[in-house]
């Protein structure tokens, strides 16, 4: 089923924990990558905190859902993530599962749609370079119309994604 993720970072070595992040999926099983969006270089949402790189993958996942999470959530670990509680917090390597086909999954662990995804121009930006004509489960709306309509913000595209 094709996955799109979200990958963020706003510590350390932001352009290599993205190639990180690519080439640390083409290693979980049953995980395709397929394509990167460009890099934007984003204001960070929250409290004070360095400025973020945000881009989004293309996957090919022949795995359930909460396996998928998992593998991201694996990811993350092997890039230094540590979860400290606080939200919104400064981070090495963030991964949110966009999408996946056109499911829709409410569980605690698993919202996809990712909520944040319906507003934030720093994570429809670069998904709207993937799949533009993409309607998002439950909004009825294609991911460009959902970011024509997005709040204004400071999201600009700066590079290739290191593959
Ligand atoms: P964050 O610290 O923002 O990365 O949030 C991580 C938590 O969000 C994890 O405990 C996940 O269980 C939960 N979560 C809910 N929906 C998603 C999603 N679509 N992608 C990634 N994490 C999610």
């Amino acid at each position: 089923m094709r996955a799109y993720v979200a990958v963020g970072t706003n510590l350390g070595d932001r352009w290599g924990h993205l190639a990180h992040a690519a080439r640390a999926l083409r290693t979980e099983p049953r995980v395709a990558v397929l394509r990167g969006s460009r890099v934007f270089d984003t204001a960070p949402v929250g409290p004070p905190q360095p400025r973020y790189l945000n881009a989004v993958l293309e996957l090919e996942a022949e795995l359930p859902a909460p396996a998928l999470l998992e593998a991201l959530q694996r990811v993350e670990r092997t890039c230094g993530r540590r979860r400290t509680g606080v939200r919104w917090a400064a981070r090495t390597l963030d991964l949110d599962l966009l999408l996946l086909g056109d499911q829709v999954i409410r569980t605690p662990e698993l919202l996809v749609p990712h909520p944040g995804l319906i507003t934030r121009r720093f994570v429809l930006a670069p998904l709207a370079e993937l799949c533009p004509d993409q309607v998002v489960p439950g909004t009825g709306q294609t991911v460009a119309r959902l970011l024509a309509a997005a709040p204004p913000g400071d999201v600009v595209p700066i590079g290739v994604y290191p593959m």
